[in-house]
């Protein structure tokens, strides 16, 4: 997506939305959880490169390159993290330093996946990281050529899909921060600016509220509103035109937002408000059809049902929804197919749209499943905001 950021590197200190300290959020009990879900998973080790997955089980966030920083979680035996010398003292001042956790360092004459390898010894099924690189996948493979490769996520998957109340706290300050900007957005979308200018602006905006990287940021107006995922340009906004502003970030915490209003500048397009409250009124039944025991593709089907009903079947072309957590699309999806039941800690985003040209909406919350049902975690106006009316 646009308007990509610097990251900015949170260690070990810090709140999370003020009621967790960091280390609830990254618990140094977390290895052996993974350990134990590996061995579950009939996987021998887990190798994660730098990731949502190594940070889920250190807190440390780094980026992937050439040099290998690697954690590794065999089912029996201690985990250690190889990381590049230079490296060492970003990886120390990380939540990781305070968990039972060995640090092997390599230099750059070094090789480091041989490392890995004779520390492992004999092992069977590597599970590795579902982003690290296919030069890494294959240095391994060469590395343990008696080892076959899967995937780490058979593992981490019914981990990660459940968020603990510090993960959840995150993700609700995350959720206040996008919808200060939202708060924001109608001062900044005027005629005679271009959908990159108000862009930018907001962008400005998800850093000012807290996020330490933007992650997207689109500004769909007139004929874009229609375009899911259109990528501000030049067009010039004017009067009468929907405009859909959908934006995230990453939060210091690592957990991300993600929130759509749409809006329109001095009146909606005239055909607009009929769609408009049949959108409304299936993302409201998409949320209260949220509950544990539900399958994921029920959320799905009560937003789309309706809309359905109401003759803009067609006009609806994605999924309802995704998890959201230390990455802004992960499961579950809410998508029809998917048979999984919803449990207390699933976040998933509700976003049903209706694009029927030269104008559309989209209305998008992150909802948290509840032990009684459904918790929104974001919270300003679903209705059609009417901008300099
Ligand atoms: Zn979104
Ligand atoms: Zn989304």
């Amino acid at each position: 997506m646009s308007a990509r950021a610097e990251t900015t590197h949170v260690t070990g200190g810090g709140e999370v939305g003020g009621e967790y300290p960091m280390a609830d959020l990254y618990p140094a009990s977390r290895l052996e959880s993974a350990a134990e879900a590996a061995r579950r998973s009939g996987l021998d080790v887990l190798l994660l490169t730098p990731g949502p997955d190594l940070r889920y089980l250190t807190g440390y966030d780094t980026h992937q390159s050439e040099r290998l920083t690697c954690l590794a979680v065999p089912v029996a035996g201690p985990a250690f993290l190889v990381v590049p010398r230079l490296e060492l003292a970003s990886a120390q001042a990380s939540p990781a330093a305070g968990m039972n956790l060995e640090f092997v360092v390599w230099d750059e004459t070094d090789d480091p996946y041989h490392a890995v390898a004779r520390r492992l010894g004999a092992v069977g099924t590597v599970g590795l990281a579902g982003q690290m690189w296919a030069m890494m996948v294959l240095r391994f493979r060469d590395a343990m050529p008696g080892a076959p490769q899967g995937l780490a996520a058979a593992a981490l998957r019914a981990l990660r899909i459940r968020k603990t109340p510090a993960e959840v706290a995150a993700l609700a300050a995350a959720g206040a921060a996008i919808d200060r900007v939202h708060a924001r957005v109608p001062q900044w979308l005027r005629p005679g600016r271009t959908e990159r200018e108000a862009a930018a602006d907001i962008a400005s905006a998800i850093a000012a509220e807290g996020h330490a990287r933007i992650d997207f940021v689109i500004v769909g107006s007139g004929p874009n509103a229609a375009k899911p995922h259109h990528e501000p340009s030049d067009r010039v906004l004017s009067q009468g035109d929907a405009v859909v502003v959908d934006i995230g970030g990453t939060m210091p915490s690592g957990y991300c937002s993600d929130c759509t209003r749409t809006y329109a500048l001095g009146a909606a397009p005239p055909d607009m408000a009929a769609y408009y409250a049949v959108l409304a009124e299936a993302q409201e039944a998409a949320c209260a059809a949220v509950r544990p025991g539900t399958p994921a593709q029920a959320v799905d089907a009560a937003a789309r049902d309706p809309i359905a009903a109401a003759g803009y079947g067609a006009q609806f072309t994605h999924r309802t929804g995704h998890g959201i957590g230390l990455e802004t699309h992960e499961d579950p999806y809410i998508v029809a197919g998917n048979t999984e039941e919803l449990e207390p800690g699933m976040a998933f985003s509700v976003e049903p749209g209706i694009y029927p040209g030269p104008h559309g909406a989209r209305i998008e919350d992150i909802v948290v499943c509840t032990d009684g049902g459904y918790r929104r975690l974001n919270n300003g106006s679903r209705e059609l905001i009417v901008v300099g009316a």
